[in-house]
């Protein structure tokens, strides 16, 4: 099973993506979070991206597809995979294709979440990440057990540097600008799910789930 993700930042990508890669049993591939760790490990590839996911812009495409590719290429992935924050523009989605194409892997789905604006905002300005094991939190919806602690791993929580208000709006304004688009892209190509993002987290994977009821 190939399934992208696409939504704007707070929609849900990571979330669901770990429900469907529960059910499926194929390997999760968030570019954010291998990005973060590479940031936090400070390898070469994490001095670079850093700078640009500070500001909330995206880094380089030939960056970030070289990882992919690499990724992708892993054994673990020949199942399968569930993509969740790549491709975002699309270059992204063309050197995909390519990939894909080359391996006689064509994609499942690509299922878009859609949250409106105002929803999004909300989500990303309480949420609080774990920076070892990316769990998320809400500080209303979704608390820790214990303040600031991750149940998972009992690691300080953090909120993401670039989950602040500033730069939060940048990354709406990126979504919109240069990832947005690929929904026509997907769509030309009969793989589109667009799915309602707003409720609990088992009613919005049910919804994915009917969605692709199509898929054996
Ligand atoms: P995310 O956790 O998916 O919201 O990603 C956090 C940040 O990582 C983004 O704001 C970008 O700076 C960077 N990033 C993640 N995935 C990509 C991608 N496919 N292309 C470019 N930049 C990315």
């Amino acid at each position: 099973m190939r399934i992208i993700l696409l939504g704007p930042p707070g929609a849900g990508k990571g979330t669901q993506g770990e429900l469907l890669q529960q059910k499926f049993q194929v390997p999760q591939i968030a570019t954010g979070d291998m990005l973060r760790r590479a940031v936090r490990e400070e390898t070469r590839l994490g001095k670079e991206a850093q700078k640009y996911m500070q500001a909330g812009q995206l880094v380089p495409d030939e960056i970030i597809i070289g990882v992919v590719r690499e990724r992708l290429a892993a054994p673990d992935c020949l199942q399968g995979y569930i993509l969740d924050g790549f491709p975002r523009t699309v270059v992204q989605a063309d050197a995909l294709e390519q990939v894909l194409t080359a391996l006689h892997t064509p994609l499942d789905a690509v299922v878009s979440i859609e949250v409106p604006e105002e929803e999004l905002i909300r989500r990303l300005s309480g949420r609080w990440t774990c920076p070892q094991c990316e769990e998320i939190y809400h500080q209303e919806r979704h608390p820790p057990r214990h303040p600031g602690v991750c149940d998972r791993c009992g690691t300080q929580l953090v909120q993401r540097e670039d989950d602040r208000p500033e730069t939060v709006k940048q990354r709406l304004a990126v979504y919109t600008e240069q990832t947005a688009p690929l929904k026509a892209y997907y769509r030309q190509r009969g793989l589109l799910r667009e799915i309602d993002g707003l409720g609990s987290k088992e009613e919005v994977f049910r919804r994915i789930c009917q969605a692709m009821g199509d898929i054996p």
